[in-house]
Parts: structure tokens; C-alpha cells; sequence
């Protein structure tokens, strides 16, 4: 463990993703204290060695590195803000790790909050779903200062494969799982287009899938969400309400800095339309169903 800045680790934010990631942490040999709203999240870990903290500072009063796993900008403020947040337990020299997926805006904000404190500060959220956090084969886009992304990767390569150092800028990473995730919407939203309007005019949508898969418009989301949609399988996966939230960021972020992003903003209402007929909790790929509505199809039942 000599490659190793951190022995005591914390973390913060124990759900599909945290537990899973915080495990691999404590089978390397890390020191864990953790802490969710809801103490039963705990439970998994607990019985692996970590230890109970009853608020995010006490995480932060006994740890070297914090890591932060919530949903989303306004969880992450809570858990860093106020008398028994983050910041508050913070002291000179601990390195906070934010790898949940939320605003490049509120991640400089933090950063520069962190920074007040004399706290380093990185930004790296993480693609590759529930079954890459298990395996430690999570893609992880970092941003920050190269000194601290140096002393954080020992603890990254337990969690990830993949681990790109994007920028110096804090922010960086949230920008490029921005990116990620518009590609990805607008990706699902026309393979599910093309399927319905295939199938629609008559064609079997197994047949367009396979024949798509040999030429230009091939993808991974055509190969694996075009299965799914033929099979009609939506069990998540990624959740469609997640994915909203993705998308919610991206479109405020274009706002933000300037750039339009009218096909992330249409797959954003689909997505949303998706989650106001209850199946927010569905799989991403079940935009599928918005379209089948819309042309009075299914497709499930073609193939
Ligand atoms: P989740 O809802 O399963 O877990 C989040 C946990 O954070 C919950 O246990 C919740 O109680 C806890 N929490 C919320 N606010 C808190 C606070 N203030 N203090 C302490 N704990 C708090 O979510 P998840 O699926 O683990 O996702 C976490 C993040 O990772 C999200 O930003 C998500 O977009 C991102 N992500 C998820 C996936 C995936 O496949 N699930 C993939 C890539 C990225």
C-alpha cells in the first residue's frame, strides 16, 4: 500500500451505485467510514468492516478522502453544506471526491467552496451502470488539478478501469458525462424511432436491427437497447428518471455557457413523458413505449 496517499476513506451516498463502489474499496484494503440518509443502506457494507458515521462531517472530521455517490446537485449541497455537512467535518488537506453525476455548475461552485477550506477537490462521475461498479470496470471522467488526480488514482483503479483525466478545470468531468449522456438519449431515441417507423411500414423490426448492425448506422445502443426494445425488456439498467435528470443538466448546461441543444432538449420531454405515465423507474430504452403510443403500435409483438 505504499503507492497509497489515503488509508482512511469515507463515504457518503450508499445506493445502487455507492455500495457496490465502496466494497471494492474496502476488498483493496481501504479504511471505510460511511454514512447515507437512510442508515439501512449501510447494512452491506458493515457487515464487510466499515464504520457508521452519523452525519456527513463526522465522515469527514476522521477520513484522508471523502467520496460523495448521491443523486443529484441539490443532494450533493445538502450533504456538503450546514453544521453536520461535509465541509463542516473538513479540514486542511483531506481530498473530496464527488462521483455522482450532477451540474458542472454546482461542481465549480463546490470546488471553490472546498478550496475555502484548504480542501482538494475533484470532480469524476462515472459511466458504466450498476454491473461496472460491482466489477471495478467503471469509465471515470475526472476533473481537477493534475497533482490531486495523481494522488487519487491508487483509489479511482479500485472503482474503474477506464479513468480519464479531462481537464484541469474543476467541472471538467460533469461537462464530458453531459456529453455522454445526450449522446446516449438522443442515440435511444432514434433507434426507437426508426424501429416503430420501420415496423410501422410494414417490415419486421428484428430484421432492421440486424441489417442496421452491418453498416454505418451501427452502435452499441442499436445492438443492446434495440434487443431490449424488441424483447420488451425493461427492467433497469439505468432508470428513465435518471436519465431525465441527465438530460435536465445538459440543456441547463448549454444554457449556461451558451450552446443550443434542441435534439437533447425533444429526447429530454420524450424521457419526461415517459416518467409521467409512471415508468420512470423502467430502463432508459423503454422510450421505446413513447413512441409505440404515438404510432399506435407494438413492436414487442411484430418481432
Ligand atoms: P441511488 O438513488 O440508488 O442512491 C443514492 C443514495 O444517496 C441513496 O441511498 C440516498 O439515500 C443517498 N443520499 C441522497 N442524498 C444524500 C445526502 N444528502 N446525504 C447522504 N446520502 C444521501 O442512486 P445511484 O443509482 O447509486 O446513483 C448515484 C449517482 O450515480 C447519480 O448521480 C447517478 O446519476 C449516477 N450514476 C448512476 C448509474 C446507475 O446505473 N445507477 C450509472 C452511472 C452514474
Amino acid at each position: 500500500m505504499t503507492d497509497r496517499e489515503f488509508h482512511k476513506v469515507g463515504f457518503i451516498g450508499l445506493g445502487v451505485m455507492g455500495v457496490p463502489m465502496a466494497a471494492n474499496l474496502i476488498r483493496s484494503g481501504y479504511a471505510l467510514t460511511v454514512y447515507d440518509l437512510d442508515p439501512d443502506r449501510a447494512a452491506p457494507l458493515l457487515e464487510l468492516g466499515a464504520v457508521w458515521a452519523d452525519d456527513a462531517a463526522s465522515v469527514a472530521r476522521v477520513s484522508e478522502a471523502v467520496i460523495t455517490m448521491v443523486p443529484d446537485s441539490p443532494d450533493l449541497l445538502g450533504a456538503a453544506q450546514g453544521p453536520s455537512g461535509l465541509l463542516a467535518g473538513s479540514h486542511e488537506g483531506m481530498t473530496w471526491v464527488d462521483m455522482s453525476t450532477i451540474s458542472p455548475v454546482t461542481a465549480r461552485d463546490v470546488a471553490a467552496l472546498a478550496g475555502e477550506r484548504g480542501v482538494a477537490a475533484l470532480d469524476a462521475p462515472v459511466s458504466g451502470g450498476q454491473k461496472g461498479a460491482i466489477e471495478g470496470t467503471l469509465s471515470i471522467m475526472v476533473g481537477g488539478p493534475s497533482a490531486v488526480f495523481e494522488r487519487c488514482l491508487p483509489l479511482l483503479g479500485c472503482m474503474g478501469k477506464t479513468i480519464v483525466h479531462i481537464g484541469e478545470e474543476p467541472g471538467s468531468g460533469q461537462v464530458t458525462k453531459a456529453c455522454n449522456q445526450m449522446v446516449v438519449g438522443i442515440t435511444i431515441g432514434a433507434v426507437a424511432e426508426a424501429l416503430v417507423a420501420g415496423a410501422k411500414a410494414g417490415v419486421d423490426p428484428a430484421k432492421i436491427r440486424e441489417a442496421l448492425l452491418g453498416g454505418f448506422a451501427q452502435s452499441r445502443i442499436l445492438e443492446i437497447h434495440g434487443q431490449r426494445m424488441l424483447d420488451h425488456e425493461f427492467d433497469p439498467g439505468f432508470r428513465t428518471r435518471l436519465h431525465v435528470k441527465d438530460l435536465a443538466i445538459a440543456t441547463s448546461m448549454a444554457r449556461a455557457y451558451g450552446a443550443s441543444t434542441p435534439l437533447s432538449a425533444l429526447t429530454l420531454e420524450l424521457m419526461n413523458a415517459l416518467s409521467a405515465a409512471d415508468e420512470g423507474d423502467s430502463d432508459h430504452s423503454a422510450l421505446l413505449r413513447v413512441y409505440e403510443r404515438l404510432a399506435d403500435v407494438t413492436i414487442g409483438s411484430l418481432a
